[in-house]
């Protein structure tokens, strides 16, 4: 088990450098202009070990066997599909490549992206017996070593590779999926403190608000950076570059301001009776806070926020914590 584990890890680092060769060869300018148009230098592009992948249907199936690895051990690592009938050939085809790596700097899966318009844009290594995605972070093995108090989290690959090109050596991605306890646990070995920095469409604000309660549930602080008006941190980099990024972070909202704030858009403050309910929601949700001065610290700064009496939502906040 220990040996199929190893060899898999070996595979993935073959695979990885083999990508890594195509895009520097004459059919992989495609993909390396692909990478210098989203102004990313070599140094980037060599610190993430970024790759192509050819357009031949078993091109790395063929390197890989030249290697000696068996047909069981290629199917085992995800990146060759068998079929009875069509035969073996590699999943990612015409892509640029992004190797996602362990905290140990082990290459465990792939990302890969379309250069274009194509579908779906990116497709991802499957879950193998090395890669669970619930459980690792990309960019964690840079991140780890950043001495920036805090840690950021974005959506993508090319959030987090734009954020470290631009010195922001703390950024880490879940990759799209649903950010889990597990990742939160594993952030909290490197930090107290996490920037929730993901896109600032729907989906992103979704994703924000499921990662603030793991976040904090982990015991981390948790505050959400707002990209408005781009749309994620690669796009906004480009746009008005680092220092403009760094205000960003100075002024990161406090997560709990953050969900009211959003709450707050289902409800026209202009009429009495919703503005009540609307207190009424954020009365319940004061409730989290168990500790007392907490707890006042907020309902003080809540009220002074809406311009109501401290003594009215905290009565209402001590109504709903009567009912528990
Ligand atoms: P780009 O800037 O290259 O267009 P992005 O990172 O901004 O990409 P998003 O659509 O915001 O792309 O998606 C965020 C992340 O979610 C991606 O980086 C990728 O990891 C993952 N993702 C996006 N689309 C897919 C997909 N179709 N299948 C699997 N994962 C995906
Ligand atoms: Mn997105
Ligand atoms: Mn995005
Ligand atoms: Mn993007």
């Amino acid at each position: 088990q220990a040996d199929l584990r190893s060899q898999m890890l070996e595979i993935n680092k073959q695979a990885a450098k083999y990508y890594y060769y195509q895009l520097k060869s004459e059919r992989g300018q495609i993909a390396y202009e692909y990478l210098r148009n989203r102004e990313l230098s070599d140094e980037t592009i060599i610190k993430f070990g970024l790759g192509y992948s050819n357009k031949f249907s078993d091109d790395l199936y063929k390197y890989l066997k030249g290697l000696g690895y068996s047909d069981g051990i290629l199917k085992e690592s995800g990146l060759i599909t068998m079929d009875e009938k069509k035969g073996s050939y590699d999943k990612f085809w015409n892509r640029v490549m992004y190797p996602i790596m362990d905290v140990n700097n082990r290459v465990i899966g792939f990302g890969g992206r379309v250069m274009g318009d194509g579908m779906p844009k990116y497709l991802n290594s499957p879950e193998t017996k090395l890669f669970d995605k619930s459980r690792n972070l990309y960019g964690l093995n840079l991140a780890r070593l950043s001495r920036k108090p805090n840690m950021l989290i974005c959506e993508g690959y090319m959030d987090v590779i734009a954020l470290h090109q631009a010195g922001f050596d703390n950024a880490v991605a879940s990759l799209g999926t649903a950010f889990t306890g597990l990742q939160a646990n594993l952030l909290k070995r490197y930090t107290h403190e996490v920037l929730v920095t993901y896109d600032s469409d729907e989906a992103g604000i979704k994703a924000a608000l499921r990662a603030i309660p793991i976040l904090k549930e982990a015991g981390l602080t948790a505050k959400v950076i707002n990209m408005r008006p781009y749309k994620d941190p690669d796009e906004f980099i480009k746009a008005l570059g680092r220092e403009e990024f760094q205000k960003r972070i100075d002024e990161a909202e406090n997560s709990f301001y953050y969900e009211i704030s959003i709450m707050e858009r289902d409800y026209d403050l202009n009429d009495p009776e919703q503005k009540t309910k609307f207190f009424n929601e954020i009365a319940k949700k004061m409730l989290v806070f168990t500790e007392e001065i907490e707890r006042n610290n907020y309902i003080e700064a809540v009220a002074k926020r809406y311009k109501i009496e401290y003594d009215n939502l905290r009565k209402l906040v001590n109504r709903y914590g009567a009912q528990l």
